[in-house]
């Protein structure tokens, strides 16, 4: 077999696993298995660029940058839907209906009304060609590179489909990924995302499409549009689609009459609770083709489709009482506890405030009868005051942490007040201790979150270092300790001196330096002496750190306290530079991005990367406006080129670049 079939064959099998874990639910291989098929076609790509494809899997995790999104005009309109909240609104629409078709027999497709942002997808000859935001309905923004990133979004089709035609869905966030978004927002001290449809409506137009590529996005298709189609049906449309490899949900049913459109309504009413994705109603449309164009469209929307919206499920109940929580970084969040309540199946006892602006423009006051509503949201929210309670002056915000007592600051543009007790608030020094051993950080065994307040509260800990010092004799006292257990945590603790230095810097909970944060500053300043020492104007320069975290982590470095913790981490042996196998030869490449591509004599493809990286330079694995220079060799591929020059960028061979680290 020649190298172009192993990676056309290659390229098939991902896609089809690809097609069977996002689309079908059903994946046939294993995670670790799919890695490596991935990895196997990523080499061959990388030694035979003359087979570069845009549209293979490997190009699914993104980078490619997209500064302006271009205007593009669709090819059919892409119109709203007219909305209906009852049963009599549906009746009088089929009798419009009736008046224009006369006394035919009428079955209806129904579908969830999926609540995300909604594109429309071109398809020439089986590829993906555009993507296009709905914008006006006349012309949207041209999405393609960020589309092209979700899984479920088909990049070649199956079957026996239509040489062009366009076809219309909703990019959406499920609530299981949005949750886990979210979790690690928190984690850095980041305020989480409201909820879910903004979040995925805004992912659509992030510059850089291996961001999107992170995001855990799905795309549900629900109708098709062109040129002699082969279908009669808008229910058959959904079959075919779903043929040719698209996600259509199964949910979708089709109706014999309006009653069975009741009934649809009424079940998922009920249990729209137990998708996985957040839904607002139902949409019924006309079944057969025919009839839909004969009733065409208003100036707004079809006449043939109509959207039934549930309502949002909403409670009212009596505000007990507002606490206040203090987190990691010294944030408060106020919460509502509530008179337990029946909502959405679930039993409410809480409700999110948000801050004190929320709490100001509800007005809500201790003893209301308030509006509690479960939206897209995970935890429920207060919508606004039922009825007054006997509370006569509005709610005053607490003014000192309910923890030490410390009075509360907030800073210009900050939605939270912070209790800056950073060293003396248990909370804050609980919960830090807490991050630097989770998995993610110091992995440090045999301690959990829980043991951790018990050494606070027993006076042996007040912030990480102390852990080093622990022994355990001053353990086995405590609460559910034994020798063994005791024995356990200092081997763990002694463990994690291996840890290395990027996990230590993302463990020492510097506000907004999560994972990738702590990745770039420990790979471009080696060590923490030189990240202590950088400035603002410095930091920013860094990629991808932008001037809010390059303030919080000077500020971070300003604090002698600090600065004697991580002394005295330093002493106990913990990783505070990066090995030695990462040291550089140079930094003569410095802030520069270089691709390579194509087939060279001199080096190798990977001493070429590896003489890049060892001078100081970054490996792009695709050409955007962040490549500073092309390596070019024999066989470069076409398309690169054209890239390359469309956006102007330097083309050098490798004799030019040994020059430039050798000179
Ligand atoms: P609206 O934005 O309220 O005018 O509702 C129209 C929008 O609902 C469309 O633009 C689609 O993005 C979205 N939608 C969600 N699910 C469906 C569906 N099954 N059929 C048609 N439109 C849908
Ligand atoms: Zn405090």
């Amino acid at each position: 077999m020649s190298v172009l079939d192993t990676i056309k064959n290659l390229r098939d099998e991902l896609n089809q696993h690809n097609y069977n874990y996002y689309v079908l639910d059903k994946p046939t291989i294993s995670d670790f298995e799919f890695d490596q098929k991935l990895k196997q076609l990523q080499d061959l790509e990388a030694q035979h660029p003359e087979f570069f494809d845009e549209n293979s899997p490997t190009q699914r995790v993104g980078g490619m940058i997209t500064k302006n999104f271009e205007t593009v005009k669709h090819e059919y309109r892409m119109y709203s839907l007219d909305n209906s909240y009852s049963i009599e609104d549906l009746q009088d629409w089929e009798v419009r209906i009736q008046k224009v078709l006369g006394d035919v027999p009428l079955e209806y497709t129904c579908e969830l009304k999926y609540d995300g942002a909604s594109i429309s997808i071109s398809y020439e000859n089986g590829r993906l060609v555009r993507a296009v935001t709905r914008g006006d309905g006349f012309q949207g923004d041209d999405v393609t590179n960020n589309i092209k990133t979700i899984k479920a979004v088909p990049i070649h089709l199956k079957g026996d489909f239509p040489e062009k035609f366009d076809i219309r869905g909703e990019i959406i966030l499920p609530f299981a990924g949005f949750e886990k978004m979210n979790q690690e927002l928190i984690e850095i001290g980041e305020t989480p995302y409201s909820n879910p449809r903004n979040t995925a409506s805004g992912s659509l137009k992030l510059q850089d499409s291996a961001e999107v590529a992170k995001r855990p996005l799905d795309c549900l298709l629900y109708f098709v549009i062109g040129n002699n189609l082969p279908f009669t049906t808008q229910f058959d449309g959904l079959q075919k689609a779903r043929d040719w490899g698209f996600k259509v949900p199964i949910q979708s049913k089709l109706a014999k009459n309006l009653n069975e459109v009741f009934e649809y309504i009424n079940y998922w009413d009920k249990h729209r609770h137990d998708l996985p994705y957040e839904t607002d109603g139902v949409v019924i449309k006309v079944n057969n083709l025919q009839h839909q164009e004969e009733l065409g469209y208003t100036a707004k929307s079809p006449r043939w489709a109509m959207a039934y919206k549930f309502k949002a499920e909403q409670v009212t109940t009596k505000l007990n009482s507002i606490s206040y929580q203090v987190g990691r970084t010294g944030a408060i969040t106020p919460v509502a506890n509530l008179e337990p309540v029946q909502l959405a199946g679930t039993i409410v006892k809480r409700a999110s405030l948000h801050n004190a602006d929320q709490i100001e423009k509800l007005d809500i006051r201790i003893g209301d009868e308030v509006f509690v509503e479960k939206g897209g949201e995970i935890i429920p929210k207060i919508i606004a005051v039922a009825k007054r309670g006997n509370q006569e002056e509005p709610t005053k915000y607490i003014t000192h942490c309910p923890e030490c007592q410390t009075e509360l600051v907030r800073s210009e543009g900050e939605a939270n007040h912070f209790c800056p007790n950073f060293y003396g608030c248990p909370p804050q020094i609980i919960g830090r201790i807490q991050h630097f051993i989770t998995r993610k950080a110091m992995d440090i065994d045999g301690l959990g979150g829980e043991t951790v307040a018990l050494l606070f509260n027993a006076g042996l800990v007040t912030n990480y270092a102390d852990l080093y010092e622990l022994k355990k004799e001053q353990i086995i006292p405590l609460e559910r300790m034994a020798e063994k257990s005791a024995e356990n945590l200092i081997n763990g603790i002694e463990k994690s001196k291996t840890i290395p230095f990027e996990r230590v810097l993302y463990a020492l909970g510097i506000r907004y330096v999560g994972e990738t944060v702590a990745k770039k500053l420990a790979k471009h300043y080696k060590s923490i002496d030189a990240i202590a020492q950088a400035s603002i104007m410095d930091l920013i320069l860094v990629d991808e750190i932008g001037d809010k975290i390059a303030q919080s982590v000077v500020q971070f470095f300003e604090n002698q306290e600090n600065i004697t913790i991580i002394d005295r981490l330093k002493q106990f042996g913990v990783q505070l530079e990066s090995g030695a196998d990462e040291a550089l030869l140079s930094e003569k490449l410095k802030g520069k991005t270089f691709v390579v591509s194509g087939v060279f004599e001199i080096y190798s493809r990977d001493e070429l990367k590896k003489a890049i990286e060892d001078n100081g330079g970054k490996v792009g694995s695709s050409i955007s406006s962040k490549t500073d220079f092309v390596i070019a060799g024999d066989n470069m591929g076409p398309s690169k080129l054209e890239k390359a020059n469309q956006l102007k960028i330097a083309i050098i061979s490798e004799t030019d670049f040994k020059n430039m680290i050798d000179g």
